[in-house]
């Protein structure tokens, strides 16, 4: 099939959207009739969802799924990863991926799909299991995709490869996946699509941007060191709450006073820990906070801050050297941030307007949350890659809450209930179109 480029003649570029609506509309009329089984396929992924690390069933689904399609699947791949390839002729290689995992939440929906699907947690206790992400809709969109450009390889030509990835929300399935071969074992993609369901963006919108789209995440410990002794006689201790109170006060002057005011920082103390009684003056507090921020250099700024003030402190208080304050950086949980490639995310947006029409597509703003889909972007191969924004609440629910002045149900609440249908559909609708336009880019070029 020749594609006309668009700096092809007038005539050439009528002749080329007349076919290329005509294969659109040949794919909605596909992709209606294609909604039931993946409605069902839906409900049963949220059924039973799977925490980190155990998404066993979840990639064994996909695998099944990916295998009657045709194509080369390899499971187990970084953990329960699922890697499905297809050769289809010479062109890019685009990969999609896809993230597994559900969180330990007790679901409150109400709907007669809801999981009821238990566990224990790390102190023993009995926790429910529930996609509270949407990473149900993100496998089910995967699949849906994957029908639609199986369906019609006619349409396209390249290698398709699609990745279900595990441990997202412990932020260690994309590094496990990356270190196994992904791109050494299988194939170098020459783009990487995603996406995440919104949980406050209606379904059947969807919202795209070029740059940062998710922010780099760290976890830090700080353990804060004191003398203990009795509470009525603090003249003989060194009190370690005092200190962590001044702490906590000081580190609001990071983001605030040292980084620069058109850089987004957050630093925020999540967890505070120390003593046991009313009347002892305890050894140690700590902290734990969570560190946001696009920039790697700012980044870099927050930790030297947050050393610096937390060993000013201790010295102030005439600590000796062997009592200064501790503080862990879990680099091995850490995060980057997600870049969207600016030219393949503005293409991807021209694909997706195609797709679902101008007015259903919206300038997504970057958030603080951490995404590890920003990690296939940041190996060697430094390969192009873009996230977008699939709406998923439902239009009546949305309007009633811009109405009323209410706020949704965000995502990881127990409560979140993705309207999948029209979701679905958008996602497929727009992931298809946008893989099937990268696939004939080259040959236009
Ligand atoms: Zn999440
Ligand atoms: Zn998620």
């Amino acid at each position: 099939m020749s594609i006309t480029t668009k700096f092809g003649s007038a005539l050439c570029t009528i002749a080329l959207s007349v076919s290329v609506s005509l294969h659109a509309s040949d794919l909605n009329e596909q992709l209606t009739k294609q909604l039931p089984s993946l409605g069902d396929l839906y409900k049963h992924l949220h059924q039973y969802p799977e925490l980190s690390n155990q998404e066993k069933s979840s990639a064994k689904r996909l695998a099944q799924e990916f295998k009657r399609l045709g194509m080369t699947v390899t499971e187990q791949v970084g953990g329960h990863g699922v890697v499905a390839l297809f050769k289809n002729g010479e062109g890019p290689t685009v990969m999609i991926r896809a993230d597994m995992d559900g969180l330990p939440i007790t679901e409150e929906t109400g709907k007669e799909y809801a999981s009821k699907v238990t566990t224990l947690n790390r102190n023993n206790q009995q926790v429910g299991v529930m996609h509270g992400c949407g990473h149900d809709v993100h496998m089910t969109n995967l699949v849906g995709t994957a029908k639609q450009l199986m369906n019609n390889k006619k349409l396209w030509q390249g290698t398709l490869m699609l990745v279900a990835q595990p441990a997202e929300e412990v932020g260690s399935g994309a590094k496990a996946m990356i270190k196994e071969g992904l791109y050494s074992k299988f194939a170098k993609p020459d783009y990487v699509l995603g996406l995440h369901v919104s949980a406050n963006l209606p379904a059947g919108k969807i919202a795209i941007a070029p740059g940062y789209a998710l922010a780099n995440v760290d976890s830090v410990d700080i353990t804060i060191k004191g003398k203990g002794g009795h509470g009525a006689y603090p003249h003989t201790t060194i009190d370690p709450v005092v200190l962590a109170a001044r702490m906590v006060l000081a580190l609001q002057t990071i983001t605030s006073r040292e980084i620069s005011p058109l850089k987004p920082s957050v630093i925020t103390v999540g967890a505070i820990h120390g003593g046991a009684k009313h009347n002892v003056i305890s050894d140690q507090v700590t902290l734990q906070l969570t560190l946001r921020s696009y920039d790697p250099q700012v980044r870099d700024q927050q930790i030297a801050a947050l050393k610096r003030m937390a060993n000013g402190i201790a010295m102030s208080a005439g600590l000796p050297e062997e009592l200064m304050p501790i503080v862990y950086v879990h680099e091995d949980e850490r995060i980057p941030s997600t870049y969207n490639a600016p030219e393949l995310a503005t293409f991807v947006k021209g694909s997706i307007v195609n797709a679902i029409g101008a007015e259903n597509v919206v300038e997504a703003e970057p958030v603080m949350a951490g995404e590890d889909f920003g990690l296939f972007g940041r190996t060697d191969e430094n390969i192009p890659i873009t996230i977008f924004w699939l709406g998923s609440v439902n239009m009546k629910d949305y309007e009633l809450s811009v109405k009323e002045g209410r706020t949704l149900p965000s995502l990881h609440s127990s409560k979140f209930a993705p309207d999948f249908e029209p979701a679905l559909y958008t996602g497929v609708k727009a992931m298809t179109q946008s893989a099937m336009d990268l696939f004939n880019r080259k040959e236009s070029n």
